[in-house]
């Protein structure tokens, strides 16, 4: 908490510099930004961020956001249900889409196992994704998490949690080193993710 501020100014600024990639000195001058604006665009503001969480679920099957129960990834009967892609972030999907580049399905984990951060297995959709294995028709699972170290752990995670319960013939790979490591999925453009994808190699 700040206390160089009044009470609703120190929290607002918690609340901001607690978002990625904004430290206390941007946090600080958003907020100081929001005094000086018409008392619409902080109304607005509150408005848009709390109604961001009831409008929005995540999808029963791959777990990508959605406003149904189904996302339209999932709703769609032309893609290839039998090859999964694993995602960090539903951005990733985003990324995927906008490139064009996939043809099969999705699972979004929502995130990378971190331990010092405490994001273990429970924290992400690993179980979903298991049980989606179990429930057969699967044929291959591709691997994109990002080429950080926490992506890659995640990677090695998954490949021993599916060959345990692994189905006869189950594919598991690694979508191709394309990207410099430390990049990031979302941004990569569509030659790179297109590139990545066909360059996957068993794990
Ligand atoms: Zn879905």
């Amino acid at each position: 908490m700040n206390s160089k501020f009044p009470a609703s100014i120190s929290r607002l600024i918690d609340a901001f510099a607690s978002l990625p990639g904004i430290g206390e000195k941007t946090a600080t001058r958003l907020v100081f930004h929001l005094i000086r604006s018409p008392e619409n665009s902080s109304k607005e503001l509150g408005e848009a961020a709390s109604s961001l969480k009831t409008d929005l679920k995540l999808c029963e099957k791959c777990k990508n956001i959605t406003t149904s129960n189904l996302c339209g990834i999932c709703e769609d009967s032309t893609r290839d249900v039998s090859k999964i892609c694993v995602m960090e972030e539903a951005l990733d999907v985003l990324a995927f889409e906008k490139a064009g580049v996939w043809k099969g399905v999705y699972h979004v984990l929502h995130g990378v196992l971190n331990p010092l951060d405490g994001v273990g297995p429970e924290s992400l959709t690993i179980s979903n994704l298991l049980n989606r294995v179990e429930g057969g028709g699967v044929e291959e699972i591709i691997l994109a998490m990002n080429p950080s170290i926490e992506g890659e752990a995640t990677a090695m995670y998954l490949t021993k949690q599916l060959k345990d319960i692994q189905p006869e013939g189950l594919k598991i790979t690694r979508i191709a080193r394309g990207l410099p490591t430390g990049s990031e999925l979302s941004y990569a453009d569509e030659i790179t993710l297109a590139a990545a994808l066909s360059g996957r190699r068993e794990f």
